[in-house]
């Protein structure tokens, strides 16, 4: 950063340098121009006087080696000229200068010389006899001028740029010292400074940033921990059936159990073989929802609809309970994914056959408005105490373990629901009292955009 400001600054300040020495020999050459135009004049003044007093005697006298003298009489013809023979030199009079000192008494002009091959500058001047005295000067050209100052230019140029290779680095140290002594990890304490007005929403991103990341780490590290701690209970939970269906086996195999027993140890193995079953099922779904499926996608389905499914399949177990399964509501039309719908609404309705006395109710309801819809299912059952609601939705968690056991819980069924329902950027919310019966409503947007 120090070398790329640093030849930043070195570099606009040789450019400016030079575009300054530009325009400068610039205008000193035109200052020079019109200085050679006016001395012209004055020479021609005292060169007309001269001539006037001494006539051609006064050349003889002169030193004339910048300039060119021409003296032409009243029609034209060249009297004198120092630098061309005047024999071979045609009428005058055309010329411009010529023209207008006899006009106006003096004349003035610059070409190129068809003579010489020059550009000059033409001063004339008419005499009291009439005749026209002509000086003329070479225009002195740029690179004389360039020339002549070339001396104190490269000092010139010299000085500027150890100058400015001295400020542009003490300039480029100065802006980049306090970027790096700046502490990371105090940002705060630049805020406000006029020193570092300038970069202070960097400071702020940097200092946003850095809480991002330390929020980020936080939940990666927590998802690690709830990993593992789910895999423990994983593993917990697959060997109990294992080993109560190996150990019933071990019973049979070894012939030690009677002829009576022999049925219901079969009904065993099969009853925590299918536990087993539900337990991977539930594994196999929250392992999904974890790992974010990319393939699920949304589609145009009906809520009330999958309600129906779902209380249709759950009805011989509703039977099975003795609870009796009611649902109300309307059609609501949504975009989302269908599958995840129908875990969500048979899982709350499982518990809340499940958790329920016999003869108990089961309410389902599907409302929709303009943005969302709430699907609510409340039962009659034995409820959830305050301080287990908060963690019924966490994995294997369960209020009553022998409980929900004998009924074939596998303590993940809400831990699905509450991430179905996350996928879907629904809310939800339960209200229980011990004893009387458990609500829980969900709200969904109607569509997943
Ligand atoms: P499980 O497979 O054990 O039912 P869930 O995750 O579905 O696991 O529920 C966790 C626990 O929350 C259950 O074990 C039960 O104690 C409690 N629970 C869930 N729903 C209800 C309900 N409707 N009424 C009473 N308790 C419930």
């Amino acid at each position: 950063m120090y070398s790329k400001i640093l030849k930043a600054i070195w570099t606009v300040a040789i450019l400016v340098f030079f575009a300054s020495l530009f325009f400068i020999m610039t205008i000193s050459y035109s200052y020079f121009t019109i200085f050679q135009k006016i001395l012209l004049r004055n020479e021609t003044e005292l060169a007309a006087q001269g001539v006037t007093i001494s006539g051609k005697e006064f050349f003889d006298k002169l030193d004339t080696a910048n300039y060119r003298i021409t003296w032409i009489d009243r029609d034209g013809n060249v009297l004198y000229d120092n630098e061309v023979n005047s024999e071979y030199m045609e009428n005058h009079l055309e010329r411009e200068e010529v023209r207008l000192a006899i006009e106006n008494g003096y004349g003035e002009s610059d070409r190129y010389s068809n003579t010489l091959a020059h550009r000059q500058f033409y001063s004339a001047k008419k005499l009291p006899d009439g005749s026209i005295l002509r000086l003329s000067i070479v225009q002195a050209a740029v690179w004389t001028l360039i020339l002549g100052f070339m001396q104190p230019i490269v000092i010139v140029i010299f000085i500027a740029l150890i100058l400015s290779f001295v400020l542009s680095s003490r300039l480029a140290k100065n802006i980049t010292e306090p970027i790096n002594e700046i502490d990371l990890e105090n940002t705060e304490k630049y805020y406000g400074l006029t020193e570092y007005k300038e970069i202070e929403p960097l400071l702020r991103h940097i200092a946003a940033q850095k809480i991002q990341l330390k929020r980020d780490k936080e939940q990666i590290e927590e998802t690690a921990l709830i990993r593992q701690e789910f895999t423990a209970n994983v593993s917990h939970e697959l060997k109990t059936p294992l080993h109560a269906i190996s150990g019933y086996a071990e019973l049979l195999e070894s012939g030690l159990a009677r002829d009576e027993d022999i049925k219901p140890f079969a009904r065993k193995i099969r009853e925590e073989s299918s536990r087993l079953t539900t337990l991977v099922e539930d594994i196999i779904d929250l392992t999904k929802l974890d790992s974010g499926d990319g393939s699920r996608v949304t589609e145009s389905c009906d809520l009330y609809r999958i309600a129906e499914n779902a209380i249709d399949s759950l009805q011989s177990t509703a039977s099975e309970h003795e609870v009796s399964l009611n649902l109300s509501g309307n059609k609501a039309q949504m975009v989302a994914y269908p599958q995840l719908l129908y875990s969500i609404i048979y899982n709350l309705c499982d518990n809340a056959i499940k958790y329920n006395h016999k003869g108990g109710r089961v309410f389902v309801s599907v409302k929709q408005d303009e943005k969302y819809t709430t699907l609510s299912v409340k039962d009659t059952g034995i409820g959830i105490p305050l301080e287990s609601q908060k963690r019924v939705f966490e994995r294997f968690y369960r209020v009553d373990k022998s409980r929900s056991k004998e009924v074939g819980g596998t303590g993940l069924g809400l831990s699905i629901t509450k991430h179905a329902i996350l996928v879907h950027k629904g809310s939800f919310d339960l209200t229980s009292q011990e004893g009387k019966g458990s609500e829980f409503t969900v709200i969904l947007p109607n569509r997943q955009d």
